[in-house]
């Protein structure tokens, strides 16, 4: 029999979390009544350093429910490393992550755990349409996902931390030793087969959201940097194509001056700054590319994976 984790990372969640601990644990004994998932499956609830009573009702609940279970962060770490911190604490053969306030459609774990019986080792619960954000939010998420590609990192669009990973999923992405946590472009790097499920996300019912526009932004910026090393090797572009201009410009002085259409001192002026200009740009990309090996080698991530052998 499998046994399942649902691990919920919670951050000041007092407002909802009674009402959706109760949501999941239906949703759990349903599951285990239909024989989908083991007696011993867990519901496993990270408390982020809340400052409210967040934690005191994960206690109490875990003193009525044997299935629902607590971890407590020692302050705030932020969302991507509470969910770690469940992924890499808890043992089960699936492990679901899901946010606190259940925007994201519990109806479809079932699926989830179908597919992964079948032997998809990775299933992304993926948002049909967006008709519940805000404009603004629903455009920058697009155009995030479409930067990120240029940028050449892979991402499954419009799936954001509601998954499933089996036990080998997990085990493998804890070979992932960094520190900058962007775990949705993570996911794809651990490979294994993978498949989608396709759900509709509701508005939250209750609370207000824990990642306003700052930490947004913060996020999409660490999603970038520490995935994409493509900025560093368009400085190197850069320099190259400007010290080529620059060469052009700095003949085109000396021809102006051959031809005594320059006023004294122009010439030696326009060529000192085009070819220093050039100069500084390219050993500036010179210096960005060795501090892009740098940062593909300090993330030390596994050199292959493998999924099968035959002996
Ligand atoms: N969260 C967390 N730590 C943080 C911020 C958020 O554990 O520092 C949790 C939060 O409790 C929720 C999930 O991350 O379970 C996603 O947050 P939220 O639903 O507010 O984000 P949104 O849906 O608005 O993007
Ligand atoms: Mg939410």
């Amino acid at each position: 029999m499998t046994k399942l984790a649902i691990i919920v990372p919670c951050f000041n969640e007092e407002e909802i979390l009674s009402q959706s601990i109760k949501t999941l644990s239906d949703l759990l004994k349903s599951l285990i009544k239909e024989k989908e998932i083991s007696n011993d499956s867990i519901l496993v609830f990270i408390n982020d350093g809340s400052r409210d009573k967040t934690w005191e009702i994960i206690e109490k609940h875990h003193t009525k429910n044997p299935h629902i279970k607590g971890i407590s962060l020692s302050r705030n770490f932020g969302h991507q490393e509470a969910l770690l911190a469940g992924l890499y604490n808890t043992t089960a053969d699936f492990y679901i992550t899901i946010d606190a306030d259940l925007q994201d459609d519990t109806s479809v774990i079932k699926e989830m755990i179908q597919n992964a019986k079948q032997g998809y080792d990775i299933v992304y619960g993926v948002r049909k349409k967006r008709d519940t954000d805000s404009f603004f939010k629903k455009h920058s998420a697009l155009c995030f996902y479409k930067l990120m590609k240029l940028l050449g990192v892979e991402l499954v669009s419009n799936h954001a931390d509601f998954r499933l990973l089996t036990k080998k999923a997990v085990d493998t992405m804890s070979t992932f030793k960094e520190r900058n946590l962007f775990l949705r472009a993570i996911v794809p790097l651990v490979g294994y087969k993978s498949t989608n499920v396709y759900y509709d996300r509701k508005k939250r019912e209750l609370g207000t959201t824990k990642y306003p526009l700052k930490k947004m932004i913060i996020f999409a910026l660490k999603g970038i940097s520490s995935f994409s090393a493509v900025p560093l090797h368009l400085i190197t572009l850069s320099g190259i194509i400007i010290s080529i201009l620059s060469l052009f410009l700095m003949i085109w002085a000396i021809i102006a001056y051959l031809n005594n259409s320059t006023i004294a001192g122009w010439t030696s002026l326009m060529s000192a700054i085009t070819f220093f200009s050039g100069i500084t740009i390219l050993f500036m990309g010179i210096i960005g590319e060795y501090i892009a090996s740098i940062f593909i080698e300090v993330k030390n991530r596994p050199l292959y994976i493998i999924d099968k052998t035959l002996e």
